[in-house]
């Protein structure tokens, strides 16, 4: 079954019984929510992997489940020098769909895996879109920082912050 990656909203109750698999590359800009967290830097798209099975469960009717699976390399500000950091960040989760929230509060203590509510438009890049957030680095760091003399050696050269936030307050009308 083929798929316009343009097109986010999928209809689960419709995933044929042999599944489907879908891969796409979608840019950083199109994801709103996360862009707002990221430095303003070119970044690669995030390539990403989604296949939708459905298993018959023991003595249950057939269970649709999903793993999501993608990789992204998405810029940060550095914690030691402040300039962007392209991080790497790897999604790879199992996802089971339940037919309600309630179903879904119930069962989810229960379970290893993740839980998501059937829906017949179901947006595959908002789900990528949170798991994305919810795996960036809490501490984004260069290995090695671009200007890697120590910064307390060179305060000098350093500038400081809010003398360029006050530099920018200056110059608006
Ligand atoms: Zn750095």
């Amino acid at each position: 079954m083929a798929l316009d990656p343009s097109a986010r909203v999928l209809n689960l109750p419709a995933v044929a019984p042999q599944g489907l698999s879908l891969a796409g590359q979608t840019e950083v800009g199109e994801l709103g929510r996360l862009l707002e967290e990221l430095e303003v830097c070119p970044a690669p798209p995030i390539a990403w992997q989604a296949q939708l099975q459905w298993r018959q469960a023991a003595g249950a009717s057939a269970q649709l489940w999903l793993h999501l699976q993608a990789q992204a390399q998405l810029p940060l500000g550095c914690q030691r020098c402040l300039a962007p950091v392209l991080e790497t960040v790897q999604i790879d989760r199992w996802f089971r769909f339940v037919e309600s929230e309630e179903v879904a509060l119930a069962e989810d203590d229960d379970c290893e895996e993740d839980l998501l509510v059937m829906q017949s438009q179901f947006d595959l890049l908002n789900l990528l879109e949170d798991e994305l957030l919810l795996d960036l680095p809490l501490v984004p760091m260069h290995e090695t920082c671009p200007d890697s003399s120590p910064v307390l050696d060179r305060p000098s050269k350093k500038p400081n912050p809010f003398g360029v936030l006050a530099g920018l307050k200056n110059k608006s009308p």
